[in-house]
């Protein structure tokens, strides 16, 4: 065995896959596997990546235009104030009221802020915006305020300190949105500066705007989607959400990681953890005037539900066809192991000697031909047993049975005869001066003699008769069912065959002596010893002759 085949076949045997049915079954498995996997993998693979490309593609839109008219309506509301900013009642009446009073605060009465201050009230009444629009001093003092019927409010509104330097750049402020604790809302503080004919910022008119608009617009752009939208500050406070969920206003806020993620990769869709914790696809777009962004999000599981079931499905026919294919290769296994099991079984069997083994060919191919082969090798060999044996108790020169033979047919005859007291008999033959047709003819001529006496004896005895060759020119019939009388008549009728063999050293004699069962001996060596002390006799009183063991020599018919 060559190096590779012992590695290969010690990593089979640890992998416990020595059996040609586990090795099948792991083929088929593998070759299952590996490609659906695979294939199943690259698909899912490339179907989530499409969805993304596709989900991105409707939530941008969404939350482009979402993020576009929150910036619109900004704009308006801005617009708006400053119109009313910029109008006779603001400017006339703040320039016409009185400074500040001797504490330093703003003068909250008198007939020009009476005007004022109902101008405020009928523009707040108008506007759906506002919470409260109010007029301040370049200190943040509240000048003039439309707040509770009347209700003269003094104080300040809190704004960063940078914001009279931004509103005089910007010509605007925009605060952060909080949540206004009077009207238990969000809200956010706009602010644009009061400029009159001298040009000299002597106030700004500033709105507590109220974030309906935000949330309209949100739940507008929402119902054009499969998801939700939500409006967020940039740190992820939420403002505004389309969705029915608990989140609130200003408390819900987006786990910062979350954040960073919708930021970052803002434009196209992310999938993050949403304001409970739940896993969402959003793609975020921000507000360009404003730090807020608009996002467009949909649960994970909706948005992959495509994915997720041509997954499941993939997987489902995946296991099906691992079962099936499983099926087949065991059953091709069965198929291959079968008859070579069968063929272990069949060569056990002759390697222990039993050679009546036929193993059925069932299937072609090579265990097929193994099979017919094993079969062929089987009855070759039985074949081969049967010529021996029938040589082991054949005489090679004359083709009559051997000595051996006749001792065990004997041993069973008189076994036999004796169980039922039958008779039988046993005829020994001797061929007279043998020796000399031989000195006279030459050993082969002797040969053929030999043969043609054995052929005389099978010719004038019965299928059932044993003939024998005892030894060089020994002879031994028995007979069974046969009592001595009618054995000294085959006897004759062998000697009148053989007399009448035509031979080259003219003809020839045979001497025979006769014994019977159980008169003359009951068992093989008393049988023999009797046939052979009768042949005897024949030979001493003058061959050519029939003897029968025990009784007087009875002369044949004279050659
Ligand atoms: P008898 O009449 O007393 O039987 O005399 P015989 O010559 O036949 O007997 P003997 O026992 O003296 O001689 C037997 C001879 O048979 C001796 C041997 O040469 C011959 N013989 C034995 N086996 C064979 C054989 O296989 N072939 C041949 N050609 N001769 C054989
Ligand atoms: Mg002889
Ligand atoms: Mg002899």
């Amino acid at each position: 065995m060559r190096t590779w085949e012992r590695t290969v076949s010690r990593g089979l045997h640890a992998l416990g896959l020595e059996s040609i049915r586990n090795k099948l079954l792991a083929f088929a498995v593998l070759a299952t596997l590996i490609p659906s996997l695979s294939t199943v993998w690259v698909s899912y693979v490339h179907s989530q990546r499409s969805l993304t490309e596709k989900i991105t593609g409707e939530q941008h839109s969404l939350s482009a235009q979402a993020a576009r008219e929150l910036d619109l309506w900004l704009k308006e509301r801005l617009y708006e104030l400053r119109v009313f900013a910029s109008s006779y009642e603001v400017s006339e009446n703040l320039e016409r009221m009185p400074r500040t009073s001797k504490a330093g605060a703003p003068v909250r009465q008198g007939p020009a802020y009476g005007r004022l201050r109902d101008y405020l009230n009928s523009v707040r009444d108008r506007f759906a915006d506002y919470l409260e629009l109010m007029v301040i001093d370049p200190d943040a003092r509240i000048v003039a305020n439309t707040s509770n019927a009347g209700a003269a409010q003094a104080g300040a509104v809190a704004l960063p300190p940078d914001w009279l330097r931004v509103l005089k750049t910007d010509n605007a402020f925009v605060g952060e949105p909080y949540r206004d604790s009077i009207a238990r809302q969000p809200a956010m503080i706009v602010a644009v500066p009061i400029y009159p004919s001298n040009g000299r910022l002597i106030g700004a008119l500033t709105a507590k705007l109220n974030l309906r608009a935000v949330q309209q617009i949100s739940r507008r752009f929402a119902a054009g989607g499969l998801g939700g939208m939500l409006v967020v500050t940039a740190d992820g406070t939420l403002l505004a959400g389309s969705g029915s969920g608990d989140a609130a206003p200003m408390t819900a806020k987006l786990p910062p990681e979350s954040v960073r993620l919708l930021f970052d990769r803002a434009g196209s869709a992310v999938r993050y953890r949403g304001l409970e914790g739940e896993e969402a696809v959003g793609t975020l777009e921000r507000v360009p005037r404003l730090s807020w962004a608009v996002v467009a999000a949909i649960p994970a599981d909706m948005a992959y539900r495509q994915a997720a079931r041509l997954r499941n499905l993939t997987v489902l026919i995946v296991a099906a066809l691992l079962l099936g294919v499983g099926l087949l290769a065991y059953l091709l296994g069965v198929l291959i192991v079968r008859p070579l099991d069968r063929l272990t079984t069949g060569a056990a069997k002759v390697a222990a000697g039993d050679l009546a083994v036929d193993l059925p060919v069932v299937s072609g191919g090579e265990v097929g031909s193994l099979t017919e082969v094993f079969n062929h090798m089987v009855t070759r060999l039985r074949d081969g047993r049967r010529e021996l044996e029938r040589l082991s108790v054949t005489d090679d020169l004359t083709g009559l049975y051997n000595r051996r033979y006749l001792l065990d047919a004997l041993a069973n005859e008189i076994r036999r005869s004796r169980r039922l007291e039958h008779r039988c008999a046993l005829l020994m033959a001797d061929i007279d001066h043998f020796k000399e047709y031989n000195d006279a003819l030459g050993h082969l001529a002797g040969d053929e003699m030999l043969i043609k006496v054995a052929r005389a004896l099978r010719d004038s005895t019965r299928e059932v008769d044993c003939v024998v060759r005892y030894g060089g020119e020994e002879f031994v019939v028995l007979l069974p069912e046969t009592d001595a009388d009618q054995a000294v008549e085959t006897a004759e009728r062998i000697r009148a065959r053989v007399a009448a063999e035509d031979l080259a050293g003219g003809s020839i004699t045979l001497s025979v002596g006769i014994a019977e069962f159980p008169t003359h001996g009951d068992s093989p060596e008393s049988m023999i010893a009797a046939a052979d002390g009768a042949l005897y006799r024949a030979k001493r009183e003058g061959r050519d002759r029939v003897v029968r063991a025990g009784g007087p020599a009875k002369r044949a018919s004279t050659p």
